[in-house]
This record gives C-alpha cells, sequence and structure tokens, in this order.
C-alpha cells in the first residue's frame, strides 16, 4: 500500500477526557482514541497525576495505558486516503445578511477576502480527479458565502470537471448548498445536464426568513420571495431524473412485451451505497446474456460508468454496460460500455441477443 500522507497528532490538542457514566469512570485518551475503564482506585490515581502539573509523568502514564499492542499501527502510521470529494468555497459574500450567519457573509471575519480564483479551483480540481478512485463516485461540491454569487467559477468548474472527468473515466458528481435566491434557469439546466445535489437552507415560512434572513444592503427587505421564485423551477419538476429512470423501466418492459424478448429485470442496491439502475437477464440465441443498465439525463459527454465492485464480483460474465440516455446518438463510451439513446433501445436489445 502507498502512504500518501500522515496524519500527526496536535501538539496543542489536549491529550485525554475524563468522564463519569453510569457504569462508571473512564478517561478518553485523545491520540490513541481509546477509552479506558478506572478499576477500583484508579481514577484517583489518574487525577492525582494529571493534576499534579508533571507533563512528563502523564504522557509516561497515558502511552502506558495506550500503547499499541504488537500488531497494531500508531495513529500517526494511518495512510490518509487520497481524497474522494473536496468542498470549494468559492465565494466571499452573500447577498443575504442572516442575523446568525457564521461566515460573516463567506469572509469569514476576513480570512477569505476575495471570491475563490479559476487558478486555486481548477488546482483542487485536477488535485482531486488526479488521485481519486476511479471505482467510486467523486463529488465536488459548492458552498459560500452564496456560492451563485461568484456564478462563472461555479459553472466554469462543473464543465471542466465533468470534462475531465469523463476523459478519467471517473463518476463525478456535484453539490451545490446554496440560499437559494440567485438561482437562474442556467443554473438549473446546468444542474439538470449534471448531476447535482442541491441543497437549499430556508428558515420556516416567510415571517421567519424575512426578519432573519434579509437581504443585503436592502433594509428591510426579506428574501422570502425572492427565494420562492427562483426555486419554483427547480421544485417543477424535482424529478426529473427518477422519471427518467420510470421512462426506461417503462421502455423495457414494452420491449418485453410487444417484442417477446425474454428478459428479467432487477435491481442492484448494496448497503454501502453501490447501485445500478437496472440490471437485466435476457436469453439470447446462444445462451442467457446480462446487462447492466443505467439511465442519465445527459445527453452529450455522458462519462462512461464502471461497473459496481459487488456487482462485477457476483456476476464476473457481466461485461456490457449501457448508459441510456433521452437522446443524443449511439456511441462507444469506453470498452464495454456504450450510450444508447431511450428511442434505440428495443431495437438495440433485439440486434444483442440476435448475437448472443
Ligand atoms: S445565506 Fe448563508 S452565507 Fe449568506 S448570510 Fe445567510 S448564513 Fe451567511
Amino acid at each position: 500500500m502507498k502512504t500518501v500522507g500522515r496524519v500527526i497528532a496536535d501538539p496543542a490538542a489536549p491529550l485525554f477526557h475524563r468522564f463519569d457514566s453510569l457504569a462508571g469512570q473512564h478517561v478518553l485518551i485523545i491520540p490513541h482514541s481509546r477509552i479506558f475503564d478506572f478499576g477500583r482506585g484508579g481514577a484517583a490515581e489518574f487525577d492525582e497525576i494529571s493534576s499534579s502539573g508533571d507533563q512528563s509523568r502523564l504522557n509516561g502514564f497515558l502511552d502506558h495505558l495506550a500503547a499499541p499492542l504488537a500488531d497494531e499501527d500508531t495513529l500517526d502510521g494511518i495512510v490518509a486516503p487520497a481524497p474522494q470529494s473536496i468542498s470549494l468555497n468559492v465565494s466571499s459574500s452573500c447577498n443575504l445578511s442572516c442575523s446568525y450567519c457564521y461566515a460573516a457573509r463567506g469572509a469569514f471575519n476576513g480570512a477569505q477576502p476575495e471570491p475563490m480564483s479559476w487558478n486555486t479551483a481548477r488546482s483542487a480540481i485536477d488535485a482531486l480527479l488526479n488521485g481519486a478512485d476511479a471505482s467510486a463516485p467523486v463529488t465536488i461540491g459548492f458552498l459560500g458565502g452564496e456560492p451563485f454569487v461568484n456564478r462563472p467559477l461555479v459553472h466554469r468548474c462543473i464543465l471542466y470537471a465533468a470534462d475531465k472527468g469523463q476523459a478519467k473515466a471517473l463518476d463525478v458528481r456535484f453539490s451545490v448548498t446554496t440560499n437559494g435566491t440567485l438561482i437562474r434557469a442556467d443554473d438549473i439546466a446546468l444542474m439538470r445536464a449534471h448531476r447535482m445535489a442541491v441543497t437549499i437552507s430556508i428558515d420556516g415560512g416567510a415571517s421567519v426568513q424575512n426578519s432573519q434572513r434579509p437581504s443585503t444592503g436592502r433594509r428591510g427587505v426579506g428574501s422570502f420571495a425572492a427565494l420562492a421564485k427562483a426555486v419554483e423551477p427547480l421544485l417543477a419538476s424535482p424529478q426529473a431524473g427518477p422519471l427518467f429512470e420510470t421512462l426506461v423501466l417503462g421502455e423495457l418492459v414494452r420491449a418485453r412485451d410487444h417484442r417477446g424478448l425474454a428478459l428479467s429485470l432487477f435491481f442492484w442496491r448494496t448497503k454501502e451505497g453501490e447501485e445500478l439502475d437496472f440490471l437485466v437477464r435476457a436469453q439470447g440465441r446462444r445462451g442467457p446474456l446480462w446487462l447492466a443498465l443505467e439511465a442519465k439525463l445527459a445527453v452529450q459527454n455522458v462519462p462512461p460508468l464502471q461497473l459496481p465492485k459487488s456487482l462485477a464480483r457476483e456476476l464476473p460474465e457481466l461485461r456490457d454496460v449501457w448508459i441510456v440516455t433521452p437522446g443524443g446518438s449511439e456511441a462507444r463510451l469506453s470498452d464495454g460500455c456504450i450510450q444508447v439513446p431511450i428511442p434505440k433501445l428495443a431495437e438495440r436489445l433485439v440486434q444483442a441477443l440476435d448475437g448472443a
């Protein structure tokens, strides 16, 4: 295994935390992440040492108590995995002035005086995509302040990461945490064209939202009306992805019933979070054929999909992955993965079974 970094305990961090419970008295030894129960008299001895001011005596006691066993690694020897997701704090300002804002409207009390630059964002995305594990989704999140104050950067990052992710055969996904008031039609189009989770912060109804989250620089103007107007088109079709999955399912069922194809349909979900929209077992002329189908709303720049590891293990004979899209043209996306527009799905199934 390659060591890519080490977790070093901060010398200023506390070393222990003493606490009692109904079960007795305990100490959490923080650098070792271990909790010990005190036996009879043990707590008094520990308290005497920890309050003596003798740091080397305390360190010796803690080290003795929590020393790793022969077959264990020390905490600072743990391999730090390459990140699989990043959050980009793209904006240093906000169009709202919430009474409780933790971020000083994105400037973080002067720690972030400028919005993020393209060079910084691109470096972070490059580092993420260059080191990510291709067998799991990669996520890029956008935060602020209000991220859509820096809309051009958000859009540029998404298009760049989607392209680069496709070239690297990565499943790149996105998320944004926004106050929702600045969302425009082009943002929604971008969200729909990419796999993007959208979290909108809102405080209760209009009166609570308006009193706690007024618009910046507009005395007495609340934000509820702007929020409601901006998110209405987004809410009008929040289920576009699942709806398309349903359309694909309908198409598969129609192909089975109207073309007499011997298809069995399954889903693949594991408790570890691996999933596949459809697993199809079909009877070809020479034998059974397994297909993995994923429904995607994108039409262009569709990234190839790798089979979930658990599925590849269970069904080693499964090699063909089809990404079904609402339109576009049929295209080979990678070895074993093709894009099939939904109008061609039934015909493509017939061809595959004829050849299988
Ligand atoms: S929307 Fe978020 S960043 Fe903006 S002022 Fe409110 S809490 Fe702060």
